[in-house]
């Protein structure tokens, strides 16, 4: 089968890669619809975390093909939306709405790759969700798009505390920032201040529920935040970017008191502890539990409340992939989508 391989930083190639089977029997494997490319493949792809030969791709969605004698949530021919993160949704961290910390993890990216024609999900029952039915072609992108940026940017508007009354800001304008816009919105975030610089990512953070544009980054973007909040800053924070500035700049954003979720992968950054000490904040992030919102997130898709799938501003077929890393790498798309 076709699948995404990346040789070295920057070597990204189309080429034969091993049929997946089913090795345990709580395994399914899947035969993808659509697949894509996430800003967080950008580091391999950039240098920044090493890649040998790897089999690329942790979002996913499409039909169950085959599944292991003890799946049982499941079935041939169900049509599936599953998380980044392997979890068998059982142990007491599962339980506790945090899969992606489950006893069992596995990172899709690390040990599936389904940048590809099929994919072996292992403990099915606890990673995967059905759709009520098979989709119509126009849900797809929105369904993968729950797979993970969805999830992720749903789980950092949680974490940072984002519902009624909350003013929200978001430090990001990719996908997961714009997603955790989405999430504040659909949370009843009462204000929804975006940072981004970018016209058209504005105009698509507006969409999402932005009631407030801050162009500043830094200590400006600080000073904007403070300026728009009463001199207090926000109840919650979403950092969705992972760098020193961005991260420096939500904490600093958010209120004594507040909550601040970090969800952008944060490679380099050093924060000193006495300025978290004196901040006051609650703060929770990490790789999200995307397994504890899917049943509803795939509903309200489902139900046409919410069009996640719209972060996708690039479609290629799977073959033309280098192309789609070329494109994110130099800014000239959000987010790639994948067709098989
Ligand atoms: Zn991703
Ligand atoms: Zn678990």
């Amino acid at each position: 089968m076709r699948g995404v391989v990346m040789y070295k930083a920057g070597d990204v190639r189309v080429e034969d890669r091993d049929v997946p089977k089913i090795i345990e029997p709580t395994d399914a494997v899947v035969r993808l619809t659509a697949t894509c490319i996430c800003g967080s493949d950008l580091w391999p792809y950039r240098g920044v975390e090493p890649a040998d030969h790897t089999a690329m791709g942790h979002e996913y969605a499409g039909v169950v093909e085959e599944a292991g004698s003890d799946v049982k949530s499941v079935k041939v021919g169900d049509f599936v939306v599953g998380s980044f993160v392997i979890s068998d949704n059982t142990c007491e961290i599962c339980r506790s709405g945090y899969q992606s910390g489950c006893v069992h993890r596995e990172f899709v990216a690390q040990t599936v790759g389904t940048q590809a024609e099929k994919a072996r999900i292992p403990h099915a029952d606890g990673t995967l969700v059905a759709t009520p039915g098979q989709p119509d072609p126009e849900l797809i992108p929105s369904l993968l798009a729950a797979s993970d940026v969805l999830g992720t940017g749903w789980y950092g508007a949680v974490a940072a505390g984002a519902g009624p009354g909350k003013t929200v800001a978001v430090v990001g304008d990719g996908a997961v920032g714009l997603m955790a816009i989405l999430a504040a919105q659909q949370l009843g975030a009462e204000r929804i201040i975006a940072m981004s610089r970018h016209p058209e990512r504005q105009e698509l953070a507006k969409f999402y529920g932005a009631t407030d544009i801050v162009e500043e980054r830094g200590d400006e973007g600080v000073a904007k935040i403070k300026e728009l909040t009463g001199g207090l800053g926000a109840h919650s924070v979403v950092e969705a970017v992972g760098t020193q500035e961005s991260t420096m700049q939500a904490i600093n954003s958010t209120r004594p008191g507040g909550h601040l979720g970090f969800v952008g992968v944060n490679y380099d950054v050093t924060i000193q502890g006495i300025e978290l000490f004196f901040a006051g904040i609650h703060v929770e992030g990490g790789p999200a539990p995307v397994r504890r919102f899917l049943p509803d997130l795939i509903q309200l898709i489902w139900d046409r409340k919410i069009d996640p799938g719209k972060v996708f501003d690039l479609t290629l077929p799977l073959d033309e992939a280098a192309e789609g890393y070329k494109a994110m790498d130099e800014r000239r798309a959000t987010k790639v989508l994948l067709t098989l």
